[in-house]
């Protein structure tokens, strides 16, 4: 008889690392902290095609508007979204048709990614590597540390809580893959992402 403890883990405790799908060639790529602390900022890599990138994607929305000092007509300007901060821009004025250089306000926007509906990391919003369906539902996990210590749980006939705490992050897993009935299917899809 297999007995599991809980370690009082979080889903914070496995976050060194979270193995994602590349941005650039689909195939496994990793995220790791700058610093250990849970704000910090994340570095994305990918070993097969060698794209990095540090930090979320900033791009910037430009915009600027005053009354011309020559025939005070206004001038505006309103760019959506640029990736480098604009320092100066050249407006000409639609009233006298004199060109200025003006210095805009620049609103930094962080930019993610869109998973398509699929788990994903809450840093940079990429697909999560280790996912597998299970009838209907979709079984994840964040890297194989988390796999395995997901394996132990499910394994187990006998789970224990450690303390009565309620927050940890075996006690969140849904219903579905604690239950008894679906141990043989969850288990299976764990050994399939362990291989991959
Ligand atoms: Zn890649
Ligand atoms: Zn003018």
């Amino acid at each position: 008889m297999s007995r599991f403890q809980d370690q009082n883990l979080l889903l914070s405790s496995f976050e060194e690392e979270v193995f994602v799908e590349c941005p650039k060639c689909a195939l496994r790529a990793s995220i790791t902290k700058e610093e250990p602390t849970y704000y910090s900022v994340r570095k994305l890599k990918c070993p097969n095609c060698f794209y990095s990138q540090p930090g979320k994607k900033e791009s910037y929305h430009v915009e600027f508007s005053c009354h011309c000092a020559n025939c005070v007509s206004e001038i505006k300007v309103d760019i959506p979204s640029v990736n480098e901060k604009v320092e100066t821009i050249a407006l000409k004025c639609p009233g006298c048709g004199q060109t200025e250089d003006y210095k805009p306000r620049n609103i930094k926007l962080e930019w993610v990614y869109e998973p398509n509906g699929r788990p994903a990391d809450k840093y940079f919003n990429l697909p999560l590597w280790l996912t597998e369906n299970v009838k209907g539902e979709v079984l994840w996990a964040i890297n194989y540390k988390h796999l395995d210590y997901l394996k132990q749980y499910i394994q187990a006939d006998l789970r224990e809580r450690n303390g009565r705490l309620g927050w940890t992050m075996v006690e969140k897993l849904p219903e579905w893959m604690k239950s008894a009935k679906n141990r043989e299917s969850v288990i299976k899809a764990i050994e399939k992402l362990e291989k991959k």
